[in-house]
């Protein structure tokens, strides 16, 4: 459909642009989106054609793309102090503030927090606080870490290796250590004739007899997503936090909650653990933090966490780890600025306002014979495509429904993101009901063209 001259965008993009998680067939053909701009929810490309980003981005740009408080902030801060790190007992101003901030909206009593530049470095150093916990505390062996299979961490060897999805094992990952339970989608993995909560027991037992298998000694922590994001939004099976909980108290071993997604209401609440009810170890907390309007990550310890790293640091004088930009006056200025609009302009109550709407639309759509369910949990959602809606068959994987919904969805002007054979909407939180119903428009004409073509 692009017509590449080597002077056009598409071409120059190509040529000297390395691509990651991209399809380069799909590339290759329909060329490169190359955009130069956002109004609210909207992104603007080289020709001028608007997108509504239905995926706020990547899940994280949910004031929109010109939020004028944010960049007034960001201008501000540049202007006053540019950058610092937090090396050698120094950090700015806007640093302390934020863990103030952070430890005061968190669910903990007290806490404190650590900075990193984006939410994989923070998993990957959440892991190494554990390992360096276990070896001050006299049990060196207690290194291995389990997540669950679909689950999304992020990328470092680390983080992909906590990551559940089979593409990397082309990298050779996971590194040995690193332990994947099942994905509490009911709907996709409930056995014939279980009801749900059997199945919420049958992943807890599951659990237990890895624990027990593995050598309750030799696990360090539980890592879990509180709605599963890059898995394609999959909200747990009923009961499933208290459950799984249950287990790793009887076994010392601690719950971290990756709310790099859910965090900061995309869920309905502050944060994921709330809608779900569980209190976990420690937060991991990333792309919302910023609104997306600086790269930013950070690790949120609960009380416990707190006083044993504090201690094990004391005792060698300090905690050998940390970024050149972790606490960056910036970055932590804008985090400052998007928890307030988030939590105090109207953007928290926008979610719930529109909650009912978004359900509402994914229940419309998901009414179409080539739709197996739709899911979600506030403002995060999916439909998932399948051939045959009562055996919920998949369609097969060469006709890649999923990301032809996707493209039909782009030539319409909306993003949104094939996950699997899911469709995945993660708009942001400034969105009005009539953006709403735009999204839905769009994405159902996109629906019955492509089911058209592969029915
Ligand atoms: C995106 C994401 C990460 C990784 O964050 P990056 O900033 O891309 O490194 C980790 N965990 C979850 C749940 C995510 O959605």
């Amino acid at each position: 459909m692009s017509v590449k001259s080597p002077n056009s965008w598409e071409a120059r993009a190509e040529a000297n642009s390395f691509y990651g998680f991209t399809d380069l067939p799909s590339v290759h053909e329909r060329g490169t989106v190359v955009l130069t701009h956002g109004k609210g929810p909207y992104i603007f490309d080289t020709n001028g054609k608007s997108y509504l980003d239905g995926n706020s981005g990547l899940w994280n740009m949910v004031a929109g793309f010109d939020h004028p408080g944010l960049i007034a902030t960001a201008q501000a801060q540049y202007a006053k102090f540019p950058g610092y790190h937090s090396f050698f007992g120094r950090m700015s101003d806007q640093t302390v503030m934020l863990s103030e901030k952070l430890v005061e909206v968190s669910p903990f009593a007290r806490g404190k927090v650590f900075y990193t530049n984006s939410g994989s470095e923070a998993n990957d150093t959440m892991v190494k606080m554990l390992w360096f916990l276990g070896r001050h505390e006299g049990h060196p062996e207690r290194r291995k870490i389990i997540t669950r299979v679909n689950a999304y961490h992020g990328v470092t060897a680390v983080s992909a290796s906590m990551t559940g999805k089979p593409y990397n094992s082309v990298f050779g990952l996971p590194l040995p250590g690193f332990i994947h339970v099942g994905c509490p989608h009911y709907w996709r993995f409930g056995q014939a004739g279980e009801t749900e909560a059997q199945f919420t027991a049958r992943l807890a037992r599951e659990l237990e007899e890895t624990i027990i298998k593995e050598g309750p000694d030799t696990i360090a922590g539980f890592f879990a997503e509180p709605v599963m994001g890059a898995g394609g939004v999959i909200p747990p099976s009923k009961g499933y936090f208290q459950a799984v909980h249950k287990v790793l108290k009887k076994y010392g071993i601690p719950l971290i909650s990756d709310e790099v997604i859910c965090g900061f209401g995309r869920t309905g609440n502050t944060w994921g653990c709330q809608t779900y009810d569980f209190m976990p170890d420690a937060i991991i907390s990333s792309k919302n933090l910023t609104a997306g309007f600086f790269p930013m990550g950070a690790v949120i310890l609960g009380p416990e966490l707190t006083d044993r790293l504090q201690a094990a640091s004391e005792a060698i004088e300090e905690f050998p780890h940390g970024f050149t930009a972790s606490g960056h006056p910036v970055g932590c200025a804008i985090a400052l600025k998007a928890i307030d609009v988030v939590m105090n302009e109207g953007l928290a109550e926008n979610v719930h306002k529109l909650t009912p709407l978004f359900e509402g639309g994914l229940k419309r759509l998901a009414e179409n014979p080539n739709i197996g369910e739709w899911r979600g949990k506030g403002l995060m959602g999916a439909l998932e495509a399948v051939k045959d809606k009562a055996t919920k068959t998949p369609f097969d994987g060469s006709l890649s429904v999923s990301e032809r919904i996707a493209n039909a969805c782009t030539d319409h002007g909306l993003i949104c993101r094939p996950l699997g054979q899911a469709i995945v909407l993660c708009p942001p939180f400034i969105m009005t009901e009539a953006h709403m119903d735009e999204m839905f428009d769009k994405l159902e004409k996109a629906l019955k063209k492509v089911f058209k073509e592969v029915a």
